[in-house]
């Protein structure tokens, strides 16, 4: 790559968010220069194969689609990685790296979201993994290698998606979490009963209404204390209990936040020069963890950081929960005016979500009605028009 004294644009997070935007943004301008920095190893790959990787049977390495090196080459960008930011100073317009200082024209904020960690204490601890990246994959499939059974710990999308791929990898399954269903947030009663059957029909064992807060080594493996006494043998523990947005770096330098970094539809932060996009922004007050909304926010910031400014517009965006015993797909109503209308029985669930006027604003799909997504997505309105 050509030097120049021109102040880089500088992306933060080598993500799917920060790698999309950097493409995106060279489609429209191959010269400004741009700089990646990630505190990963800075391979590129998708994200949402994390949870398939067992089904089909790929290591961290085959999930990786690119390294470094050749996404820098790509791109035509400078990228840095295993490379720890620890400050932005928004009227200096730099960022810190330990002791060293780098200079910015733009700065886009692309660090994703951190899991929560599971509340868990005891001897056992060693065994609770929490696979939010490659690297983390790489330790949980290390770690696999000749063992029988994984707990998962929470029944959210990530925890049922772990769930329905490890039983696909041949390992025996238990899934704790205190909720009463599954997906608790995202899905009603019927249907999460329904995508719940699926997954016990390959072999998952649910103990749900239960808090896992203890690990102990046991003569091979670990036993996994329960709130309500139970005690379950396992090898190795999944923590999935949720994500939140990295607000800390934004927070620090001053910039405003809620639940994710706070940004209007132009994807700016409350600096003119600084941007955020991805699992770290909140966009208007919505926090979306999904690579869509990330895909629509790179074309648009792509467009605004080679001059011409353009504001990100989403419109429906089903989640399709990767549980093949039980294929789902939900498109979240974004308020709570309105009632749930279920058809349809066993596994096969059409659950429509309508208001007084019998607008359509959301729907959970399940089994064989998933076929019915596209033709209902039409029919929401748009979740950022
Ligand atoms: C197991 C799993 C399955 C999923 N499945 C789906 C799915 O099926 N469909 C779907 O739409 N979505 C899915 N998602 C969500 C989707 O993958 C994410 O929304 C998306 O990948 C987020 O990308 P991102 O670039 O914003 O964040 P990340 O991929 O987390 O990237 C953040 C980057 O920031 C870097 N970083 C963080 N802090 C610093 C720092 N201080 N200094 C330097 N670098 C830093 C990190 O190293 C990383 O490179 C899934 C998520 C998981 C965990």
């Amino acid at each position: 790559m050509t030097e120049t004294n021109e102040k880089p644009i500088i992306i933060l997070g080598s993500g799917l968010a920060g790698y999309t935007l950097a493409k995106e943004f060279r489609k429209l301008d191959a010269e400004t220069p741009v700089t990646i920095i990630s505190n990963d190893d800075g391979r590129s790959y998708s994200k949402p194969m994390l949870s398939a990787g067992f089904t089909k049977d790929k290591t961290a390495a085959a999930l990786a689609l690119a390294t470094a090196g050749d996404m820098a080459t790509n791109l035509k960008a400078s990228i840095r990685t295993k490379a720890e930011v620890t400050a932005i100073n928004t009227e200096e317009h730099t960022i810190q790296l330990g002791e060293e200082v780098l200079e910015y024209s733009k700065l886009v904020l692309a660090l994703g979201a951190k899991t929560h960690q599971a509340p868990l204490e005891g001897d056992g601890i060693d065994v609770v993994y929490s696979i939010n990246d490659l690297e983390d994959y790489d330790r949980f499939r290390q770690a696999a290698i000749g063992k029988k059974r994984v707990a998962i710990v929470g029944a959210g999308l990530i925890g049922c998606e772990f769930a329905n791929d490890l039983v696909n990898g041949g390992y025996e399954v238990d899934v704790i979490a205190p909720s009463t269903s599954v997906l608790p947030t995202m899905l009603p009663e019927v249907p999460a009963k329904a995508l719940q059957a699926g997954l016990e029909s390959i072999g998952v064992r649910f103990h749900l209404g239960a808090l896992a807060h203890r690990v102990i080594k046991h003569e091979d493996g670990v036993k996994l204390c329960l709130s309500n006494g139970e005690e379950i043998e396992t090898d190795l523990i999944i923590s999935a209990i949720g994500l939140a947005p990295r607000v800390e770096l934004a927070s620090k330098a001053g910039l405003k936040y809620q639940k994710g970094i706070s940004v209007d539809r132009s994807l700016q932060t409350s600096d003119p020069d600084v941007y955020a996009l991805g699992d770290c922004a909140e966009i208007d007050g919505m926090v979306l963890l999904y690579v869509l909304p990330l895909m629509n926010s790179a074309r648009a910031l792509a467009k605004t950081l080679s001059g011409t400014p353009t504001e990100v517009t989403f419109g429906p965006m089903p989640v399709v929960v990767k549980s093949p015993a039980c294929p789902t797909v939900i498109a979240t109503p974004a308020d709570t005016n309105g009632e749930w209308h279920v058809e349809g029985e066993g596994q096969d669930l059409s659950c429509l979500f309508k208001d007084a006027e019998g607008q359509l604003k959301g729907f959970v799909l399940t089994g064989a009605k998933v076929v019915d997504k596209l033709a209902l997505s039409k029919q929401l309105p748009p979740l950022l028009g």
